[in-house]
């Protein structure tokens, strides 16, 4: 049935006051009195359903006043959209019934968790790889539903940009991926993976890399004893002799390189996931390493350019390993001077290496850090390069949550920056 409009209604109380107006006019015989009467009756018929409107406003639990007016259609609206807000402000509070619909046909497992990372809702598929029964877990801290301190930690911080692997135990091996994303209002949708082969072969990949590479060094040992031998017992006029072996030499500290880079890697790669809290004194780190390649290089100038003192959470091993890498690229790669630079910026710390050597083209940018990429392999071999410097750098910013960004024109130079987040300085001043 459609509802009467406002009009309709109005035009009923309207009629009954010219019909009083009309009475009083036929027994007064004065217009103006009738008019008036007619007039003060429609005000009162108004002032009283105004008065039972506003009463209801003050009760909200209340039906609505029903009166025989326009009014009372406006009152029925009001009073439907009332009681549809805390409905709807409820439903709102709940999962959407058509998200919840679809993860639930899903075959990977999704949970959602509310602004207190509790277990609101999650699908069958979760229920079986984490081996809960959701009516037991519901309302629980997603870290009781999933023990262990990494996932913890990881939705403490609130920084999902990468996804967290976690072996939850006890079995060593069960290796499961959460992925986290917000949600509505407050909520986390989060997506686990079980990714078990995946981490064991990665293991196995690093583990082999990790086995040949120290395997190698022991004949590789044995060989550079041999060509020494040699070279101090062949004959000096022997000038072919010798420069067979010295290249020999060349060639064998060059693998030497390789293999411990290969092992460094590895090293890094197999601890990416652990946490790092070593109190790192980047000024003094710096000093050390300029330093030290200061004296490696007497002919370079290696200037330092100190501007905040923070101290920073990581390994002081593999940031030491990273610095390093990026001054010796830019001693390599240039004949100018190169600067070091720990200076405080809005993103967080950054620590750069500058270089005005031949810089590097744009299309390469991208690739650099991949292992073995070179821009020009000629040049690197004989710089000594192993190709594996940016890689090792790439792991370590990965590993501290630092980024890396790389500025570089042909023929101008080159910035490798490394910027680490605020929430690793030890403390903004000293
Ligand atoms: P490499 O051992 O060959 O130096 P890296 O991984 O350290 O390997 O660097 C990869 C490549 O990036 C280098 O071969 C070089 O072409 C380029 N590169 C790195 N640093 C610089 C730099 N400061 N200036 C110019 N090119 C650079």
């Amino acid at each position: 049935m459609t509802k009467p409009s406002f009009f309709i209604l109005e035009f009923r109380r309207l009629a009954v006051a010219v019909g009083l107006a009309f009475a009083v006019w036929l027994i007064t015989q004065d217009w103006k009195i009738a008019l008036m009467l007619g007039v003060a009756g429609l005000a009162v018929s108004w002032g009283w359903q105004l008065a039972r409107l506003y009463r209801w406003f003050s009760q909200p639990d209340d039906l609505p006043p029903i009166g025989g007016s326009g009014v009372r259609g406006i009152l029925h609206d009001v009073y439907v959209l009332r009681s549809r807000g805390p409905a709807a402000s409820a439903q709102r509070q709940r999962p959407q019934p058509y998200l919840k619909d679809s993860l639930a046909s899903m075959r990977d497992a999704a949970l959602i968790i509310n602004s207190d990372t509790r277990l609101v809702w999650c699908n069958d598929a979760a229920e079986y790889l984490l081996g809960i029964r959701f009516e037991e877990e519901e309302g629980k801290p997603l870290s009781d539903v999933v023990p262990g301190k990494q996932l913890k930690r990881y939705v403490k911080k609130e920084i999902f940009q990468k996804p967290l692997r976690v072996k939850p135990g006890p079995d060593p091996e069960f290796c499961l991926q959460f992925e986290f994303s917000r949600f509505g209002a407050d909520d986390r949708l989060v997506f686990v993976k079980d990714v078990t082969e995946q981490d064991k072969l990665e293991r196995m990949r690093r583990d082999f890399v990790g086995n040949v590479s120290h395997e190698l060094r022991t004949p590789l040992t044995v060989i550079k004893g041999y060509i020494e031998t040699l070279q101090s017992l062949a004959d000096v006029a022997d000038k072919t002799l010798h420069k067979s072996l010295s290249s020999m030499d060349t060639q064998v500290i060059r693998m030497e390189r390789l293999i411990e880079d290969l092992l460094w890697l590895s090293r890094i790669e197999s601890v990416e996931g652990e946490r790092k809290d070593d109190e790192i004194h980047v000024v003094d780190a710096l000093v050390d390493i300029r330093d030290g390649l200061a004296a490696a290089w007497p002919e370079r100038d290696i200037e330092l350019d100190i501007r905040c003192e923070h101290r920073i959470l990581g390994s002081a091993i593999e940031l030491r390993s990273a610095i390093s890498n990026l001054v010796v690229n830019a001693l390599k790669y240039s004949d100018e001077t190169v600067t070091i630079r720990w200076i405080d910026s809005v993103v967080g710390p950054s620590l750069s290496v500058e270089d005005a050597g031949e810089g590097i083209e744009g299309k390469h940018i991208p690739r650099l850090t991949e292992r073995f990429y070179r821009v020009e392999k000629s040049r690197s071999q004989e710089t000594g390069g192993t190709g594996l410097g940016l890689a090792i750098v790439k792991h370590v910013a990965v590993s501290h949550d630092a980024k890396l960004f790389v500025d570089s024109e042909v023929g101008k130079g080159s910035v490798f920056r490394l910027v680490f987040p605020i929430d690793r300085i030890v403390s903004p001043s000293l």
